[in-house]
């Protein structure tokens, strides 16, 4: 893999996502926080409109625009849509980026804790995890990487290498400072990993960790029209990463019944209940609990 130079890190890509935004007024009065040998990095505030209006996102969600087909498609117009084609013209373009590397910072409301969600599996991604954990014990590791960097809609996946800092509880348009701690030391780890990387200095990782990758996502109960009929059990409420087997409630309905977990794999509940999901109906997302090489 060729060293990685242009480094971007991106806040606000969601408008009511406190986080990433405020850290991104510090780090812009005070760059050298962010400075490392080697690598120039850039700080990006993607959905500002969204932020003055205090909402997630404008017409729909920015970081669902960035498939390489729908960046190329002229007749996506809407004000996130324009703002990918924007954004993949500033980092981008992607599949031939400027930027190297992309680090994009979000909040969540479930109660995920320090999470790391990552696009790819290759060395570098798997090191990066290794190396997050040992620095942040407290840390989660997902691997997102169903889906090719090509299919990823994700804002991180503009460039060759782009991670996602994801970190929880916080409820929308608000700042909690143990979640604003987390995210600023996770992406201070993970920009002192890529210098290391880069030099190929990477040493003392352990040979393997726990981590986890996504496989589904759930929705929340509905009846044929689709009217939403029940909510998340209060056994799985802010129980992320604890995992579920088949039998277990995981939703109670409005009319005091319980569905339970019908999947044959013991399944790690995460996103669970969060609040930017009820757009879609969806309850939580399943991963299965994985061991990752660090070689
Ligand atoms: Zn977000």
């Amino acid at each position: 893999m060729a060293k990685i130079e242009q480094v971007a890190v991106v806040g606000g890509t969601h408008g009511n996502e406190f986080s990433g935004i405020y850290l991104l007024k510090k780090w812009q009065k005070r760059p050298e926080l962010l400075a490392r040998n080697g690598l120039s990095v850039d700080t990006v505030f993607a959905n500002t409109k969204a932020h003055e209006e205090n909402k997630r996102y404008i017409d729909c969600d920015l970081n669902r625009q960035f498939i390489a087909r729908d960046l190329a498609d002229e007749t996506l117009t809407n004000y996130e849509q324009s703002r990918a084609k924007v954004i993949n013209a500033q980092l981008g373009p992607k599949g031939d980026a400027k930027s190297d590397f992309i680090i994009d910072l979000h909040n969540t409301t479930s109660n995920m804790g320090p999470t790391l969600i990552l696009l790819q599996s290759d060395l570098f991604n798997r090191q990066l995890g290794a190396y997050v954990l040992a620095k942040m014990p407290e840390a989660v590791i997902v691997f997102e990487d169903q889906v090719s960097l090509d299919e990823h809609y994700f804002l991180a996946s503009i460039a060759n290498q782009g991670v996602i800092v994801e970190i929880g509880p916080q409820p929308q348009s608000v700042i909690r400072q143990d979640v604003l701690d987390h995210m600023e030391n996770m992406t201070q780890h993970i920009l002192d990993f890529v210098v290391l990387f880069n030099e190929q200095k990477v040493e003392d990782l352990p040979e393997s960790y726990t981590a986890y990758r996504y496989i589904e996502s759930l929705k929340l109960p509905e009846d044929e029209a689709g009217e939403r009929i029940g909510m998340v059990h209060k056994n799985v409420q802010d129980q992320d990463f604890t995992p579920i087997v088949k039998g277990d409630p995981i939703f109670t309905l409005f009319d005091g019944g319980e569905i339970c977990y019908e999947g044959d794999y013991e399944a790690y509940p995460h996103f669970i209940n969060e609040a930017a999901y009820y757009d879609n109906n969806l309850a939580m997302s399943l991963a299965k609990k994985i061991t990752v090489s660090s070689q």
